[in-house]
C-alpha cells in the first residue's frame, strides 16, 4: 500500500503507473463496509493490472461553522487496514494546508442544484464538495471515479460538474450499502446512542413504505411525503425533508409523482443528521 501525504508524492506515484487504468474512490475516512463496497467495485473494474486509488481527506470547506468538522472521526490506522483488506493500491491523505495553502482563492460554483435539499440546509456545502473533488480529480487523474448513491445529490451535482467542465473522467454511482436492519451505513452512525441507533431504522422503513405505495399505484406526492414524515416523526426523529423529487432536476414533485423519482429523507436524531434515499426508475 502506497500512502501519499503530499500532492508531489502522489504525482510521483501516478507517474509510475501512467499507462495503467486508475479507478478512484474519494472518501473522508472513518471507513465502513459501504466505502468497502465502492473500493471493491473499483478493484473489480481496475482488474489486477489497474490501480485502485483512494483518498482520505476531511475537507474543511464542505463543513459549516456549526458542523462536525473537528469532531469528525479520523481513525487513520484502522482505515489503512481496511483499505489493505479491500485491496486498494494507494491512499492520498493530504493535510488541509496541503490542499488549501495560504492564498488559495478559487472555488467551484455548483449552480442551482447546489442550493436545494442538502444545499438549502448546509449553505456552501456543495461549493466545498465541488472544489475539493475537482482538485482531487486534477491530482489523481483517474479514468473513472466511484461515488455512492447514499449521497444522491452529491453524485448528481458532481456528474453535472464533470459534464460542464469537460472533465475526462467516467462517473459510476454505486448502490447504498446497508446494515442488516436497513439503516444506510454512514460514518456518522457511530455518533448514535443505542436508543437512537434503534430509532434510526425508521428512515429506511419510511422510504420503503413510500416506495411500496408508489408501486401499488399511489402517486399523490402529498400522500407519499406525509406518510414518510409521519413514520419518521413517530420514531422520534426530527424531519428536515422527506420528498419525492425528479432525480435529474432534484425538484420536488407536486401533485402527481412521475417516473423516474427519487425519495429523499434528511432527519436529525439529537445532533446527528442522517440522510438516505431510494431511487424509483
Ligand atoms: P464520505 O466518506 O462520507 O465522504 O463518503 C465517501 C463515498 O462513500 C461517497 O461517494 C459516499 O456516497 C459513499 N458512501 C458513504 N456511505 C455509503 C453507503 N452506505 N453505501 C455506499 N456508498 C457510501
Amino acid at each position: 500500500m502506497h500512502i501519499c501525504k503530499t500532492i508531489d508524492e502522489f504525482r510521483n506515484f501516478r507517474h509510475t503507473v501512467s499507462e495503467k487504468k486508475v479507478i478512484f474512490v474519494p472518501t473522508m475516512g472513518a471507513l465502513h463496509e459501504g466505502h468497502g463496497s465502492l473500493v471493491q467495485m473499483a478493484r473489480r473494474l481496475a482488474g489486477s493490472s489497474g490501480v485502485v486509488a483512494t483518498s482520505i481527506f476531511v475537507n474543511p470547506t464542505q463543513f459549516g461553522p456549526n458542523e462536525d468538522f473537528h469532531k469528525y472521526p479520523r481513525p487513520f490506522e484502522q482505515d489503512v487496514a481496511n483499505l489493505i483488506r479491500w485491496e486498494a493500491d494507494v491512499i492520498f491523505s493530504p493535510s488541509p494546508e496541503e490542499m488549501y495553502p495560504a492564498g488559495s482563492a478559487t472555488s467551484i460554483d455548483p449552480g442551482p442544484l447546489g442550493n436545494v435539499l442538502e444545499g438549502a440546509i448546509r449553505p456552501g456545502h456543495f461549493k466545498g464538495v465541488c472544489t475539493v473533488v475537482a482538485k482531487l480529480l486534477g491530482i489523481v487523474e483517474p479514468a473513472a471515479m466511484i461515488l455512492g448513491q447514499k449521497d444522491f445529490q452529491q453524485q448528481r451535482i458532481l456528474r453535472q460538474m464533470i459534464t460542464d467542465l469537460n472533465m475526462p473522467v467516467e462517473l459510476i454511482t454505486a448502490p447504498t450499502a446497508r446494515e442488516s436492519d436497513g439503516l444506510a451505513m454512514s460514518s456518522r452512525n457511530r455518533y448514535l446512542s443505542s436508543d437512537q441507533r434503534a430509532r434510526a431504522t425508521a428512515i429506511y422503513r419510511a422510504l420503503c413504505h413510500a416506495q411500496n405505495q408508489y408501486h401499488s399505484g399511489i402517486r399523490d406526492s402529498a400522500v407519499l411525503q406525509a406518510g414518510m414524515i409521519e413514520q419518521i416523526t413517530q420514531a422520534g426523529l426530527e424531519v428536515q425533508y422527506a420528498l419525492a423529487c425528479d432525480p435529474e432536476t432534484l425538484v420536488p414533485y407536486t401533485g402527481i409523482v412521475g417516473a423516474p423519482c427519487v425519495l429523499l429523507i434528511a432527519a436529525k436524531l439529537g445532533t446527528t443528521r442522517l440522510i438516505d434515499n431510494v431511487l424509483i426508475s
